[in-house]
């Protein structure tokens, strides 16, 4: 069976992390059954919108590589006053058979027209309490030591007109049995409908709540299954109710747990990062991300012990069953070593210009087709050991500007006298400049030999080369380094060590 799944953030600020978890189980679940997953932005809630935040779910989408089929277009962003344009904004109306709108401030003559047939057939009513009086009757029930729970009988003005001011409430029906469904991660589910409030599902001013919104939009975009946090899971039975009372088939529902920190808490800023751009600022890539979130609470089971997935293998092997019920931790190590392996999966040049905004925010600008090709020449060589792509700079930086010539303590040797590095770095120089040609494996023959002509270990001769030509003691390989940096570089950096030794007699 077609999955259809969406993923329906409120426009409040950043996608965080855990949501995008969630997000991601739904995609896969999408595209492994050959479905559709889209994008739904519930902003019922205007005073939490932050202008801005719907640009940035789309882009952090964009960037995960995670596509939709289905999403708000430019006009309802604009509509949302962000004044901001979206460039790959999807289309109004039914987007690959999904039917739009995708933001639910445009679809409030739907919800309007469901609260009412519940009010005609007996599933729901109309209240006015203030909230200064909802306030005392909290209070109240408080007092009581009892949760407040609003029914229909407590309403201060029973005979509400439909033409003043009010809410629609519904009724939890009926009031003494419970309200059981089954989870594909909780398993069966039962609640005390004398727990459950008749809520309000829709406000006096027009908007709807989230539990009548939610209900209305799933059904009328055709879900499939409910992937969402399991913090939702206390509202599950008033969503069931209503689809009960609306003679609706109900969606699979799927309460994922929730991602926690390695000391056990709820993950936060304490922990880290929390929304995909600080993740991508942080050096981290989209597949290493991915394949991360994916297996944060998902595991592929039968005995399969993969850990690194592309995009496909995920969506090839992602099930529901894998999903399990105890929460998932989020360790960084992990993460860092699953972004270093997909980024030795990389193609050189496609990892050379994925680095460029990250060495240009290091300072090391690389913005003409020389210095790209010089990089390209150089990544082969960093590969290995870039674990972010933050990593890169103090690698490479050395390549594109000018050094510091290194003081005279890095360029004496370990176990080494002025004088016998001052002669070592002399011999340097003469091989340097007479090698043919100066490529990496000539260059390295030649330095050996002449390691064994001064009775020098390889170490120490290195270690001071790679300072003098460098300025630092962690490189890219030495001999790769010195072919990249060319005879003319190596031979200038090598006479400034030489004169700056010298002065230091
Ligand atoms: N708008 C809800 C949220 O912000 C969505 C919950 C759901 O997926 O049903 O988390």
């Amino acid at each position: 069976m077609k999955a259809r799944t969406r993923f329906a953030p409120s426009p409040t600020g950043e996608l965080h992390i855990g949501g995008v978890r969630t997000a991601i189980f739904s995609w896969l679940l999408a595209k492994h059954t050959g479905g559709e997953f889209y994008l739904r932005i519930e902003d019922t809630d205007q005073e939490r919108y932050v202008p801005g935040s719907t640009r940035r779910i789309l882009e952090s989408f964009d960037w995960l590589g995670i596509t939709l089929d289905g999403g708000p277009d430019h006009e309802e962003l604009r509509a949302m006053k962000t004044n901001e344009d979206y460039p790959g904004a999807l289309e109004d109306g039914e987007y690959k058979g999904v039917p739009g709108p995708f933001v639910q401030s445009h679809r409030l003559h739907l919800y309007k027209q469901w609260a009412e047939w519940l009010v005609e057939h007996g599933y729901a009513y109309r209240a006015n309490e203030t909230p200064e009086e909802l306030q005392r009757m909290r209070e109240e029930a408080q007092a009581r030591k009892q949760t407040f729970i609003f029914r229909e009988e407590m309403r201060l003005r029973p005979d509400v007109r439909p033409d003043e001011p009010h809410v629609i409430r519904m009724r939890v029906l009926p009031r003494d049995g419970r309200t059981e469904f089954d989870d594909l991660i909780k398993g069966r589910v039962s609640f005390d409908n004398a727990q459950v409030d008749d809520q309000v599902l829709l406000k006096m001013d027009g908007f709807p709540t989230y539990h009548l919104a939610v209900v209305v939009d799933d059904h009328l975009q055709g879900v499939t299954h409910v992937l969402r946090g399991d913090d939702w899971l206390p509202s599950a039975p008033k969503h069931v109710l209503l689809y009960r009372y609306f003679g609706w088939p109900e969606p699979q529902w799927a309460h994922v747990p929730n991602v926690l920190g390695t000391d056990g808490k709820k993950l936060s800023k304490r922990h880290g990062a929390q929304s995909v751009f600080e993740f991508r600022d942080q050096g981290y890539i989209p597949e290493a991300l991915i394949n991360f979130l994916a297996l944060l609470g998902w595991a592929p089971g039968g005995g399969d012990e993969q850990n690194v997935f592309t995009r496909e293998e995920l969506i090839a092997k992602f099930s529901m069953a894998g999903v399990g019920s105890s929460p998932a931790v989020f360790d960084y190590n992990k993460l860092d070593w699953l972004n270093g392996v997909h980024i030795r999966r990389l193609s050189p040049d496609d990892l050379a210009e994925r680095l460029v905004p990250f060495l240009a925010r290091a300072g090391v600008s690389v913005d003409t087709p020389e210095k790209r090709a010089l990089l390209r020449r150089i990544v082969p060589h960093i590969q290995e050991r870039t674990k972010k792509l933050t990593d890169a700079a103090p690698l490479v930086d050395f390549f594109f500007g000018d050094i510091q010539t290194p003081p005279a303590e890095m360029l004496i040797g370990p176990k080494m006298e002025q004088p016998l590095a001052l002669h070592a770095l002399r011999e340097t120089r003469r091989v340097v400049a007479s090698v043919e040609p100066f490529e990496d494996a000539p260059l390295e023959q030649a330095m050996r030999a002449l390691c064994e002509a001064l009775g020098l270990k390889p170490t120490q001769l290195f270690t001071i080369v790679r300072n003098a030509v460098t300025g630092k003691s962690v490189t890219p390989p030495l001999f790769a380094t010195m072919a990249i940096l060319g005879r003319e570089t190596c031979l200038t950096r090598l006479d400034r060590a030489i004169a700056r030794l010298q002065a230091s007699a």
